[in-house]
């Protein structure tokens, strides 16, 4: 069947001028790319380009025509089964997204190994597989929308051969681990991905992550780092990974690049030298980003140290043992930690439902709803706390609740799976970042929808608005339309060896966003996320529209990408 793609102006990821023509498109791959201004006109000829009675046309007309674009940082392994048509991220124009990242990946899935507790959470009784292979079946039986690249966590390698321990592992644990990596990289897999301020990965040496990350080398893998600091040791941290890389000559990705905390903003510039003397020594180095100032992750991470250490089951025990639970309470306390900047995200029990989208310092102080740093977006209306947290704030009819500790009931209800957003970032390093040409963007996001299972969370607006809002300010940066697409495209399909897409070109796969440039926006924002991105006209993937005005196509054609190279 052919498929027309008509009047639209190309931009074909190359970073080369666009230009207005036509796209033919036969089975899964562009078979021919037809400028109309070669042939005397600007734009908006009319005519058959096939014989084929078959033939669809998409009319184009005042829309780019761009390759889907890749999210190179995202966490859909589990989600692409239970929500297929993947909608905020086909409403955005991603064909394709690169998971299984920051050290937690849906398989291998052994001894003490848990997923993240939304994941298992949801997946209920259709998490049935323990191997990439298997999940791989069960993934190709849901026939997801989008393709998928897959890597290996780190932290699910390690706790399923460690579990969840904080200590060192043996030499034949790491064995072990490398040999599950082997196993999995051979069944599809694409590198390693680590998440070094996570349980249980925060306990391995620098050692183990470079004799894991060898295994993924020597099979012509990648790496992707969530690294062991994004704040106060973050110059160190860019220093692990850059040996890593030249021990073992791995092609390597930073994820989400950033500086956390204000007191580490100043490092940006010692930070980004890093990176580009460590390329421009030919170290085979990039990195991503999503295009907004707060960090979005889980709530437990406010925790000290040692009450995280065995992640939820053990978080929970010690929530439950009141001498524990008074000295997590002292330590946040005499934490320094602006509670105005930690806003609660995706919350589990009816009790904690109302606090979704209020900072810590809101819950605290209902009636001051306007803390200095929201210029993000509208406040709230305080809306009634429910029952067991009221009863803490209203003691004495004062806020006699202190921040560790209904931060520790919130945990405690919601089974320490609560997420929170933190407000720790800078514009301006923001835009530091977006302005280098091996920046891509990532959403560090998993697919959402506004219905189903997945529309109760409460996700960061980057999981529907990544793509326009990078786009957005990148364009705000001066950076012209061609090179702005292609690093949402070419950029990302180079450096991660993904053969044939990511490009408008004869034998390329036909993996297309068509979208309106002055309507592309993101629409989410913290305290409303569940809104679609505007502008996308429609999306084809591997040749079939699989998104069209707002409609999800039941003809389902996203792949398991398998690594060509
Ligand atoms: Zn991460």
């Amino acid at each position: 069947m052919t498929l027309i793609i008509q009047n639209g102006l190309i931009v074909d990821g190359s970073g080369k001028p666009g230009f207005y023509g036509d796209i033919v498109i036969d089975g899964d791959k562009i078979v021919d790319v037809i400028s109309t201004a070669s042939h005397g006109r600007d734009a908006f000829p009319t005519r058959p380009r096939t014989t084929d009675p078959q033939q669809t046309t998409i009319d184009a007309t005042g829309c780019i025509v761009s390759p889907g674009f890749i999210d190179a940082h995202a966490h859909s392994d589990a989600y692409l089964i239970l929500e297929p048509d993947a909608p905020s991220k086909i409403s955005q124009g991603i064909t394709t997204e690169i998971n299984g990242q920051c050290g937690g990946s849906v398989a291998p899935r052994y001894g003490e190994a848990r997923l993240s507790g939304d994941w298992s959470t949801l997946l209920g009784s259709r998490l049935t597989w323990r191997s990439l292979a298997e999940y791989r079946a069960v993934l190709e039986a849901a026939k997801p929308a989008i393709n998928t690249i897959q890597f290996i966590g780190h932290n699910t390698l390690r706790s399923s051969v460690v579990g969840y321990d904080g200590r060192a592992a043996t030499s034949d644990e790491l064995k072990e681990m490398q040999r599950l990596l082997a196993e999995s990289l051979d069944a599809g897999g694409w590198g390693l991905t680590t998440g070094l301020i996570y349980q249980p990965g925060k306990y391995s040496t620098p050692e183990e992550v470079v004799a894991l990350a060898k295994v993924a080398a020597e099979r012509g893998g990648f790496y992707a780092t969530h690294m062991r600091s994004e704040g106060d040791r973050i110059l160190e941290a860019i220093d692990e990974v850059i040996d890593l890389v030249r021990a073992t000559g791995i092609r390597a990705e930073v994820s989400h690049l950033k500086t956390s905390g204000k007191r580490n903003w100043h490092k940006i510039d010692a930070v980004l030298e890093k990176i580009e003397n460590a390329i421009g020594e030919g170290l085979l180095l990039g990195s991503d980003r999503y295009p907004f100032c707060a960090a979005g992750t889980d709530l437990d991470i406010v925790l000290p140290d040692w009450a995280q250490e065995g992640a939820a089951p053990a978080e929970m025990a010690r929530l439950a043992d009141p001498a524990a639970r008074a000295k997590i309470v002292a330590e946040i306390n005499a934490s320094d930690r602006d509670w105005s900047t930690v806003m609660i995200g995706g919350t589990w029990h009816e009790s904690t439902k109302p606090l979704s989208g209020k900072t810590v310092a809101e819950c605290l102080l209902p009636q001051r709803t306007q803390s200095p740093q929201r210029n993000w977006g509208s406040a709230p209306d305080p809306k009634t706390l429910c029952d067991p947290l009221r009863s803490l704030w209203q003691k004495n009819n004062t806020p006699a609740i202190s921040p560790g500790e209904l931060v520790c009931r919130i945990l405690e209800l919601d089974g320490c799976k609560t997420g929170a957003f933190f407000f720790g970032m800078s514009e301006e390093n923001l835009d530091k970042i977006l302005s280098r040409p091996w920046i891509v963007p990532g959403s560090d996001a998993s697919l959402r929808a506004p219905w189903g299972p997945l529309g109760a969370d409460h996700p960061h607006p980057r999981a529907y608005g990544t793509m326009p809002e990078f786009y957005r300010r990148v364009r705000a940066l001066g950076i012209s339309r061609e090179e702005a697409i292609a690093r949402m495209t070419s950029v990302p399909a180079r450096r991660f060896g993904i053969a044939h897409r990511g490009v408008i070109e004869k034998g390329a796969f036909a993996d297309l966003a068509i979208w309106k440039e002055d309507e592309f926006a993101s629409k989410a924002t913290y305290v409303e996320p569940h809104q679609f991105s505007s502008g996308v006209k429609a999306v084809v993937v591997n040749g079939a529209v699989s998104y069209a005005d707002g409609k999800f196509s039941a003809d389902r054609t996203g792949r398991f990408l398998e690594r060509s190279c």
